[in-house]
């Protein structure tokens, strides 16, 4: 039996929620989008996004945080989904947490606009305490509703390489009952997402450390994302060497970048 939430017994019901139109989007299979089209159809896929109510998530969210970045990043990172200040301003990644990624992405020669940043879950998931909306986490049913934003989202980047950021994101991206302490930065090859997987620490994670657990997981987040860098440059070397038909079409390594 599905757990009801305490926000159930406080908000009016809702008329049944009717999904929002979605544009004909690419479908997996078919040949790599230019970086150019990848923007235009990723925006035609926001719209229908920031106005679902699929879930009901829809009822208690202040905005859908749909995802931002580059949208032919070839390295995209996934957390698990929005928490308070992202539900705020619509953005993935703010806050303390999300200051540590900037931060730890800088250190890596990069910022937000090389990558692109989204999350399983477009809502925050949470309940109500003593008036105060507190997180809590995502059902499977939620995730279950809200996975075809991402399965598009992901179709039309096509990144080189993922990172899921925290054990949820990988339950998703790589394999059900993922565990962080065996199978942290290590590459994963069997993801229908992209042909580069894997799994670092979640920034808010690292922020509830304290002394030298701290220093080594922040430090293990900086080494699993210049991994991570590397493996998209490794990769783009090898489709380079192999030619122009080799697939790069559509990927930025079309022109040079901060990837080569
Ligand atoms: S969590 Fe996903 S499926 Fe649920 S309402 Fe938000 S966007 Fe829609």
């Amino acid at each position: 039996m599905t757990q009801r939430s305490l926000f159930d017994d406080e908000l009016p019901p809702r008329p049944a929620p009717e999904a929002p139109a979605v544009p004909e989007l690419p479908a997996p299979t078919d040949p790599p989008l230019l970086p150019e089209q990848k923007a235009e159809v990723l925006e035609r896929l926001r719209e229908p996004a920031l106005s679902c109510t699929r879930c009901e998530l829809s009822r208690t969210r202040q905005h859908v945080v749909f995802g931002e970045g580059n949208p032919a990043a070839p390295l995209v990172f996934v957390g698990e989904g929005p928490g308070e200040n992202e539900d705020a301003t619509g953005r993935p990644f703010v806050g303390r947490a999300g200051k540590l990624l900037d931060d730890v992405l800088r250190e890596n020669g990069m910022t937000r606009e090389h990558v692109y940043i989204c999350n399983i879950l477009k809502c925050r998931a949470a309940f109500f305490e003593e008036g105060r909306a507190r997180n809590r986490p995502p059902r499977p049913e939620e995730v279950d509703a809200c996975r075809s934003w991402l399965d598009q989202q992901l179709a039309i980047i096509r990144p080189i390489v993922i990172v899921c950021l925290g054990a949820p994101a990988a339950n998703v991206i790589i394999h059900r009952n993922f565990r962080m302490t065996p199978e942290r930065g290590r590459w994963f090859t069997h993801s229908p997402y992209a042909p580069w997987v894997m799994a670092a620490f979640h920034p808010a994670y690292i922020l509830r450390l304290h002394g030298p657990g701290f220093d080594e997981a922040r430090a293990s987040l900086v080494r699993d994302i210049a991994a991570a860098r590397e493996k998209v440059i490794e990769v783009r070397r090898q489709l380079r060497e192999q030619g122009p038909e080799a697939g790069l079409a559509g990927q930025p390594g079309a022109r040079r970048s901060l990837f080569d």
